[in-house]
């Protein structure tokens, strides 16, 4: 990395340089640093090291070079040309998890306490619902789920409870791929003094950088396309407030123990290193299987933000560079249509998780979703019919002819 950071002007040349710091052997890549704990000089290093007066590393529970070099990389990303509120450029800190459930957790409860409530929309990734619904509520923390879509409902819910303390979002959302309005939403819960966090996983900070509309904190399962390769499970709690980052944050993710470790977050640091060119590949493909999937007679419904039937793609289109490698569909023939659908694919492969360069497709009723109640996907328009698809980065012809082969009869 150039000693001036801001003299790199390009997302892939902050992805490719940013966090990196020389290697005392010279070495191209920072090593994994497969090492649980560090050596001090002498018993007064130790001292110095523990009470913050020298920086160092002391044990990797609390971090180390190589999940350093990913947790930097990620927040310069994220910060890429955004701007704080006095117009300089936005600082942002990064932890790394070792999985984006344990993000989540360090978010929740770093941020709320028994009492409070927490506002969200009701599509959501299936393990986020289960965390804000099934394993909050008995800390005496409770959620509110409404259609944040309706600007209207979600101000009506923030000004009759004083209780909510958070606005949770995930756009676009999981499976549905609906969206909602990052800008708006925050500039209604900043009127109510609430904390804004936004699950970013779908999007990555190359389509969408949820901070320049003033969310307090972004979080990422780095499973999916930040790692891209789908070789390590991970995740990343970023935020602005840099002392509180530094201070109560940093303390409960140390304590509650899900830490990332070294092989993971060098996996994380080759993968982002590409995500630019990956993504552009992605959503170029992604709108081309969309376009097919819409014109085909088996085929009722297709959920992609670049289509105009798409209710939310104006919402998309303002806070989003391109729609997404992600989409979904329903069969016209409902669950039986959709597993032999599902069962006829030849390359695109039968898989939960997305963001890999291979292109994956699930059914979420029945996996991603299944501990989701029926009458609530269908409320949510998790239908027996749905299936998902992670578009990956093959050539698209490819993805396009196995496709069209499974969905033939
Ligand atoms: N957020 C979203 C949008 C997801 O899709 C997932 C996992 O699929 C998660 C969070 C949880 O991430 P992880 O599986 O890395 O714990």
């Amino acid at each position: 990395m150039p000693d001036n950071k801001n003299s790199l002007t390009g997302f892939s040349s902050i992805a490719v340089h940013a966090g990196h710091t020389k290697d005392p052997n010279n070495a191209h890549l920072t090593p994994i640093y497969a090492s649980s704990t560090y050596v001090f000089d002498e018993a007064e290093q130790g001292m110095r090291r523990f009470s913050g007066e020298e920086k160092g590393y002391i044990y990797s529970r609390w971090g180390n070079p190589t999940i350093a070099e990913a947790e930097e990389k990620i927040a310069a990303l994220e910060s890429f040309g955004v701007m704080d509120k006095n117009g300089n450029a936005l600082q942002l800190k990064a932890i790394l998890h070792s999985s984006g459930m344990a993000a989540l957790s360090t978010l929740l409860i770093s941020n709320l306490k028994s009492g409070d409530k927490i506002l969200t929309h009701f599509s959501l990734y299936g393990g986020s619902q289960e965390l804000v619904e099934k394993i909050l509520p008995p800390l005496g923390i409770e959620a509110i789920i409404v259609d944040l879509r309706d600007l209207n409902k979600a101000e009506a819910m923030m000004k009759a409870d004083a209780k909510i303390k958070m606005l949770y979002l995930e756009t676009p959302a999981n499976p549905t791929i609906q969206c909602v309005d990052i800008e708006e939403l925050t500039n209604l819960a900043k009127q109510y003094s609430l904390t804004v966090a936004c699950d970013n996983t779908f999007a990555t900070p190359y389509l969408q950088q949820p901070f320049k509309y003033g969310v307090d904190f972004v979080f990422h399962s780095t499973t999916k396309f930040l790692n891209g390769h789908g070789t390590a499970i991970g995740g990343v709690l970023l935020g602005k407030d840099i002392e509180k980052m530094n201070g109560h944050v940093t303390k409960v993710h140390r304590l509650l123990g899900g830490n990332s470790n070294s092989f993971d977050a060098f996996l994380l640091t080759l993968g982002m290193k590409t995500l630019e060119v990956r993504m552009e590949r992605h959503c170029h493909n992604a709108m081309e299987v969309a376009a097919l999937l819409e014109s085909h007679p088996a085929i009722s419904k297709v959920n992609y933000l670049g289509l105009h039937s798409h209710p939310d793609y104006y919402t998309a289109a303002k806070q989003m560079r391109h729609p997404g490698g992600m989409l979904s569909f329903e069969m016209k023939d409902g669950l039986e249509a959709s597993k032999k659908f599902i069962d006829k694919l030849q390359m695109c492969l039968r898989a939960v998780s997305l963001g890999t360069c291979d292109t994956l497709l699930c059914h979420p009723a029945s996996m991603t979703h299944f501990s989701v109640p029926k009458e609530k996907r269908a409320l949510y328009g998790i239908t027996d019919g749905l299936i998902r698809m992670s578009v990956g980065i093959e050539n698209v012809q490819d993805i396009l002819m196995d496709l069209e082969q499974a969905l033939n009869p």
